[in-house]
């Protein structure tokens, strides 16, 4: 099932259009994106049917706008720690785990305001929101409380993430407004032939800058709902930013960073593009 939030509102996306999910559910659905999760178990058990209308996809927000906790993982990939000299031979017991404030959530064709005097770079990371309360859930049973999988973005200002005295600014420098692309649209788990082995990255006006498959992330999407879950309650609607793989902007030689009149497009495979264009703030 493919799940978006069309204009601000709960829809099922299927050959020929968008299902309004308030209005086919008969009032069991919410026309809340965020409040849909609640409800995720009923709507996994739900055979779309109702009028389909036309869309485009330019007007979808993000799938999980406004949810309650959003946690993003550092250096998941081998050769993205590697890229920024950070030692991971040897797994770490835990993953790094920091937040993205959630007003820095935004959708599809999103226009982002570069910080003046910053350094932003780019971020292609695979997006888990969940679908279930999740407390002490182990690996094994993780796929079941994921309600889907999207494409963000975990744009980045370095100035700000770095700035000493210690580098403790991740939260921050990584929330500015418009920092947290994701969509276009919610693809459920079963919809993936391997759901652990998905192909990912972004391409920066055109040319190819990240390229990967999630099956190389340090700490699978199982694994982190495992590590996760086991400190705190994930909850209905929680967005998971899983890490980057290599390519980043920062650690190539020379630097490249994002300018104004940028435009990125990152990728899921199994989900499809999300753009971003980038203009002066
Ligand atoms: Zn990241």
């Amino acid at each position: 099932m493919r799940v978006a939030n069309l204009a601000g509102r709960a829809v099922v996306l299927v050959d020929g259009g968008a299902i309004d999910l308030a209005e086919a559910g008969g009032g069991r659905f919410p026309s809340d994106p965020q409040a849909l999760y609640e409800c995720w178990d009923e709507l996994r058990g739900w055979v779309p049917e109702g009028v389909a209308v036309p869309y485009e996809d330019a007007d979808f927000g993000a799938p999980a706008p406004a949810p309650r906790q959003v946690f993003a993982i550092g250096v998941n990939y081998r050769d993205h720690a590697e890229e920024s000299r950070i030692d991971v031979s040897g797994r770490p017991a835990r993953p790094p785990v920091f937040t993205k404030f959630v007003t820095c959530l935004t959708g599809q064709d999103a226009t982002v305001a570069l910080p003046k005097d910053g350094l932003t770079d780019w971020e292609a990371e695979l997006v888990v929101v969940i679908g279930r309360p999740a407390r002490r859930v182990t690996a094994a049973a993780a796929w079941d409380h994921v309600a889907g999988l999207t494409v963000g973005q975990d744009l980045s200002e370095r100035l700000t993430q770095l700035a000493p005295p210690q580098p403790q600014q991740f939260s921050l420098g990584k929330s500015y407004p418009g920092f947290g692309p994701m969509g276009p649209f919610l693809v459920t788990p079963d919809e993936f032939a391997d759901p652990d082995d998905l192909e990912i990255g972004c391409d920066l006006n055109g040319e190819r800058m990240q390229a990967a498959r999630t099956k190389e992330m340090i700490f699978s999407v199982p694994e982190l709902v495992e590590a996760l879950s086991a400190i705190t309650p994930l909850l209905p609607g929680d967005v998971i930013f899983t890490g980057t793989p290599a390519g980043i902007g920062g650690t190539r030689t020379p630097p490249r960073f994002l300018a104004p009149g940028d435009r990125l497009e990152s990728f899921v495979e199994g989900v499809g593009a999300l753009r971003t264009t980038f203009v002066e703030g």
